[in-house]
């Protein structure tokens, strides 16, 4: 009796020490100063979280969790060893799914059990498991659109009606699960709607709005792990699942404020694929030297770099860096100016340039730097394109219009560095690149910035 006090005793410490590993960690990942030493810390309180589980009493299938453990462990580490930054977000998908799946798994195995535990834990045990089916299947529809493995958007008229219906008949099912104690057949009906349901949810919205949806589903994950947490009495699911729950929820509503649109927008409106909409841009693109660009640079004041997608692309955010540290020798004043949703995901930019070294004290969030724009002799554009579109002031009939932009256009010179006439996520164009002030630098990111390296260190 003693020995089994003091085990549940350390299971229940360490559960607590696990939590206050998550949070912390949570906290640390705020800035990109301390965000790596962030990622090891809330890394550690999963492993206690793990290891502890071995401890409970009467567990015996530790073969198996060893299996497990180790599969998912190699698959883990060696994937995101290999994978590329620019294929983050689809990874990210894929880890959510599994979270999500995990979940429904154990929905399915306490339901499958059959055991009367009372309406409100069967009440737990459903909830936890539609929500976490849906964002089981919804994240692997999320992960084949940004692989390229799924390219069209699945629509026809009444989808959202169809969606309904499916959503209402799960519900009413989950509720003759819960009234009934787990018949087996309407469990399985259950999983097999809930799982439909993330599919047919997913498959209209638009390949670009993923990463928004992603951030969606990592909630939705979150709240199907705390659910469970409730079911298997297992606090550290429950912190574990309520911090992600909320850290998703957060970012999602971020997101979607930084590109000015609502949730219901994104969800519904197939956004990025209607690249025909917003009005035609007049006049024509400039282009222009490297060698004349690096003159333009070496004897400015001031000149801000604006990194897009492009730049993640071309991988060229060391060249950026070695290029800034050429210029600051000269007593060029260089900043960094960094649009919310700039790149593929939150943070994209700050992590590329936090990886190539650039120090944090010279990026810009979009509200700090707004207003140097004015006084800048060179805005440098590097892969980016509709975040500094500034049709998303003046065009209402954009898709972009509203979502806030970097300034780039009131710069004395702007510098656009791309491949060519591709268009930005949105698929509109761009009526920067029309403006008098505006010439086109046109090449791969890391190969030009080579190039303006090259020319400035022969002035
Ligand atoms: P965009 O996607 O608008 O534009 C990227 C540009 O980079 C393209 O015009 C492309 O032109 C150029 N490019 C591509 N490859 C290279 C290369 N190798 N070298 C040089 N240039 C290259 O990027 P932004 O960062 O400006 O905007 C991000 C967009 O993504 C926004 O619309 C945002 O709403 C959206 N989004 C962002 C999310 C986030 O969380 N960050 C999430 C979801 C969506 P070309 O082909 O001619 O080279």
């Amino acid at each position: 009796m003693d020995e089994v006090f003091s085990v549940r005793t350390v299971i229940a410490a360490s559960y607590f020490i696990a939590a206050i590993l998550f949070i912390f960690g949570l906290k640390r990942m705020s800035s990109p100063v301390t965000a790596r030493g962030g990622i090891v810390w809330a890394g550690a309180g999963m492993v206690v979280a793990t290891l502890v589980t071995f401890l409970y009493p009467g567990m015996t299938n530790y073969i198996l969790m060893m299996i497990a453990i180790g599969l998912g462990g190699i698959l883990a580490w060696v994937s995101g060893k290999r994978v590329a930054m620019t294929d983050m977000p689809q990874m990210i998908a894929l880890y959510n799914g599994m979270g999500g799946g995990s979940a429904a798994a154990i929905a399915a195995v306490e339901l499958f059990g059959g055991e009367e535990h009372g309406a409100i834990f069967g009440i737990l045990a459903v909830a936890g498991g539609m929500i976490g089916a849906v964002s089981f299947s919804g994240s692997l529809i999320a992960f084949g659109k940004l692989q390229g493995l799924i390219k069209k958007s699945m629509r026809f008229s009444g989808q959202q009606v169809v969606n309904l219906l499916l959503l209402a008949a799960t519900v009413i099912t989950a509720g003759v699960i819960v009234a009934q104690h787990g018949e087996p057949d309407f469990v399985v009906l259950f999983f097999v709607m809930a799982l439909i349901l993330g599919v047919t949810m997913t498959l209209p919205i638009g390949g670009a709005d993923m990463p928004v949806v992603i951030s969606l589903y990592n909630a939705l994950t979150g709240l199907a792990v705390a659910f469970e947490g409730f079911v298997l009495q297992n606090p550290a699911m429950i912190i574990a699942g309520t911090v992600v729950g909320a850290a998703g929820t957060l970012l999602t509503q971020l997101m979607a404020k930084a590109m000015n649109r609502s949730l219901g927008n994104v969800l519904f409106s197939g956004f990025g694929e209607q690249s025909a909409a917003g009005g035609t841009v007049s006049g024509s693109m400039k282009p222009i030297e490297a060698s004349d660009v690096a003159v333009m640079m070496a004897f400015a004041n001031k000149v801000l770099i604006v990194p897009g997608y492009g730049m993640a692309v071309a991988q060229a955010q060391h060249k950026v860096w070695e290029l800034t540290k050429i210029l600051r020798e000269r007593g060029v004043d260089v900043k960094f100016a960094i649009h919310p949703v700039a790149g593929r995901m939150p943070g994209h930019m700050n992590v590329l340039l936090a990886e190539a070294g650039v120090p944090y004290d010279i990026i810009y969030d979009q509200d700090e730097i707004n207003s140097e724009f004015a006084t800048a002799d060179v805005a440098l554009i590097i892969g980016a394109n509709d975040v500094v579109n500034p049709v998303a002031r003046t065009d209402p009939s954009s898709p972009i219009f509203g979502m806030p932009i970097l300034n780039a256009d009131q710069a004395k010179n702007v510098i656009v560095i791309k491949r060519g006439q591709g268009a930005g996520f949105s698929g509109i164009e761009n009526a920067l690149f029309y403006l008098d002030q505006t010439r086109m630098l046109y090449g791969d990111g890391q190969e030009v910035a080579g190039k303006l390296i090259h020319e400035i260190k022969q002035l």
